[in-house]
């Protein structure tokens, strides 16, 4: 199968799997829903996907394989095995994208791209997907500075994308988990639980469970948060600005980094008991 029609198929299977256990198993109410959302956030996806088109046609993958063809990075300097190269790579990759996940809440200009991602008023499995196209276009140059450095394996990098598109995909869901079973796959992958303290309203708990695959490096890095102290279902989603309803408009999504509102009135927390449209 070749590479796009990989990334498309794995995309679509986790979307829809996603999708139906949410509706078959949702864990919370929403505080908006999905008709609201659903047709913005699937949009900064189609404008993410064109701009990366237009801007960095080789993308990352293209990049592993000239440094791989002209014998570039550390990897290939060392002389390692492929096999090697790739699964050091993927770890490699994994932290590099934890980080820069940090760095993205600790510096201003860079919030400001990222704060749209936490704009969501509720986060499901499209929320997952909603990042703004600028954010998406430095995370590549990163990720290509990275891979060339490194020498990361083309298979690698492909596996690294589509893992954790559908990682984000997964613990971005609102779908349920027995608080048991949470525990144990918590062990290894960040579940929709973990993540949800992510997009607490409460700044502490934002700037806390950075990590989108493995939770290690949160563990490591002292970032891990076990709960949000509202507990699941208490905890308000969003930021203390843009919870007007219209922010979740398209055209709105991608003016919010250049747009300070101040936290006021229209700030009070949605409960999740507030609206249930869907
Ligand atoms: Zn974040
Ligand atoms: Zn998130």
């Amino acid at each position: 199968m070749p590479e796009p029609a990989i990334r498309l198929a794995a995309f679509a299977a986790v979307f829809v799997a996603m999708t139906l256990w949410e509706l078959l198993a949702p864990r919370r109410p929403w505080a908006v829903g999905r008709a609201a959302r659903w047709p913005s956030n699937l949009a900064v996806l189609v404008v993410d996907a064109l701009a990366v088109r237009l801007l960095i046609p080789t993308a990352a993958v293209g990049v592993a394989l000239i440094a791989s063809a002209r014998g570039f990075g550390l990897f290939h300097w060392l002389g390692w095995p492929t096999w090697l190269s790739g699964i050091v790579g993927f770890v490699v990759l994994d932290l590099v994208i934890y980080g820069q996940h940090v760095v993205f809440h600790r510096v201003p200009w860079l919030w400001r791209l990222h704060r749209m991602h936490h704009a969501d008023l509720d986060i499901d499995v499209t929320t997952g997907l909603r990042f703004h196209p600028i954010e998406i276009l430095i995370s590549i140059g990163i990720k290509i500075a990275i891979v060339a450095l490194f020498g990361i394996p083309a298979a690698a990098v492909v596996a690294f994308e589509v893992v954790l598109n559908a990682t984000s995909m997964f613990n971005h869901s609102n779908a349920a988990l027995p608080v048991q079973l949470d525990r144990l796959v918590r062990l290894v992958v960040v579940t929709p639980d973990m993540h949800r303290v992510h997009h607490s309203v409460v700044r502490a708990e934002t700037d806390s469970n950075f990590g989108f695959n493995v939770p290690w490096w949160d563990w490591l890095f002292g970032t891990y948060r076990r709960e949000p102290a509202a507990g699941q279902d208490g905890v308000t989603i969003g930021l203390p600005i843009f919870r007007d309803r219209a922010e979740l408009r398209l055209d709105r999504l991608l003016t919010q980094p250049f747009r300070t509102p101040s936290a006021t009135s229209d700030a009070a927390p949605l409960a999740p008991s507030d609206a249930r449209t869907s």
